[in-house]
């Protein structure tokens, strides 16, 4: 299967590699500081998705953060020396009347700014994405008002609500297509067969790219024909519909081929890419460990003092992947840390 038909890409975990000095900072047993961090708003979210890998946390944490607290965070992360953040959740990142005022201040103290949201609030905040966001993720999962319904719990005018937001984002944009768009299909073994009818609809509402990853965790059985299937169908929607301003990817190279998570020996590259300021106001290691004992690091307000020092050192040690939940976003970073910088594969410092 062809994950993409350009290299170049958002999705291709490889550009990472422009990340140099911080793979080679952590072999030196350095912590270098974090290149891209998470941001939660909240942890309420207005939809059910049958899938939500953050229902049992945002359960128990019904939490919201201040609006100071998430300026405070946004006006440090320059000293921390964060290039980008992902304004996101926990739950549904719109759902906090601030979120304007505080993407717009993440912008304005040079930091990317980039979100993932369910599209169903993007109206409220339509001039504030198109003033601060470098790109931005809606996760769309179906290709009509039933699959909607049945996968993620929303009504019909909520999944006309999400693609009458997409339309108007992209006809919004001026000619360099900022902030670029991308259409999330997280397939399930109920709606892989619609692939096709979502890339339609996808590329009719304007956006930039298609992205589908398949769905995994507790209940949801893929069987191998399924998998074959899938598969297919994303090389076939990419012959079909791409173009110069629309792509169709099939992010697979996290999962193995039986689209479960690859479970990593150890863990050392949640430092530059992971940390995440969780909405129950305390900082963790890694976005997969919101809520996880295993990688809270500090309260929001500690992390100036506590980031590179002992204590976080003996958090990333205590690490361990086999007590990580079923989600791995990370993963193919360890391999690069490993393949490319410890063994030198790439032979990386030659042309
Ligand atoms: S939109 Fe996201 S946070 Fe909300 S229920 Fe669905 S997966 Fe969970
Ligand atoms: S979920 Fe993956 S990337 Fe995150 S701490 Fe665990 S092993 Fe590391």
């Amino acid at each position: 299967m062809k994950e993409w038909t350009s290299q170049f890409n958002p999705f291709h975990s490889l550009k990472v590699l422009a990340w140099r000095d911080c793979f080679e900072a952590i072999m030196k047993g350095e912590i270098p500081a974090p290149v891209a961090v998470t941001l939660d708003s909240t942890n309420v979210c207005n939809l059910k998705c049958t899938f939500c890998h953050s229902y049992a946390f945002r359960k128990e944490n019904q939490k919201t953060a201040s609006k100071e607290d998430l300026l405070w965070v946004a006006d440090i992360l320059p000293d921390l020396g964060v290039k980008g953040c992902c304004y996101s959740g926990g739950g549904e990142p719109f759902l906090h009347p601030d979120s304007g005022i505080v993407m717009r201040r993440l912008k304005d103290n040079g930091i990317a700014v980039g979100t993932i949201t369910n599209g169903t609030r993007i109206d409220k905040f339509m001039e504030d994405i198109l003033y601060s966001c470098r790109w931005i993720g809606v996760s769309v999962d179906a290709a009509n008002p039933d699959t909607y319904k049945e996968l993620k719990g929303g009504d019909a005018n909520e999944f006309y609500r999400v693609t009458t937001n997409l339309r108007t984002l992209a006809r919004k944009r001026k000619d360099n297509r900022s902030p670029s768009i991308g259409f999330k299909y997280l397939f399930h073994p109920k709606s892989y067969h619609e692939l096709h009818d979502a890339v339609r609809l996808a590329k009719s509402l304007g956006v930039d790219d298609f992205h589908a990853r398949p769905c995994f965790g507790e209940g949801i059985m893929w069987e191998k024909q399924m998998i074959i299937d899938a598969l297919e169908s994303i090389n076939v929607a990419q012959g079909m519909f791409e173009d110069e301003n629309f792509h169709v990817y099939g992010v697979t190279h996290k999962f193995d081929e039986t689209f479960h998570k690859k479970v990593l020996d150890k863990c050392e590259i949640t430092p530059i890419a992971g940390l995440t300021f969780a909405a129950d106001g305390y900082v963790y290691c890694c976005c997969d460990l919101r809520s996880e004992d295993q990688g809270r690091l500090c309260k929001w307000r500690d992390i100036l003092d506590v980031w590179g020092s002992d204590k976080h050192k003996e958090v990333l040690k205590n690490i361990d992947p086999k007590k990580c939940p079923v989600r791995c976003t990370y993963a193919p970073y360890q391999e690069i840390l490993e393949k490319v910088f410890r063994e030198d594969r790439m032979t990386y410092n030659f042309p």
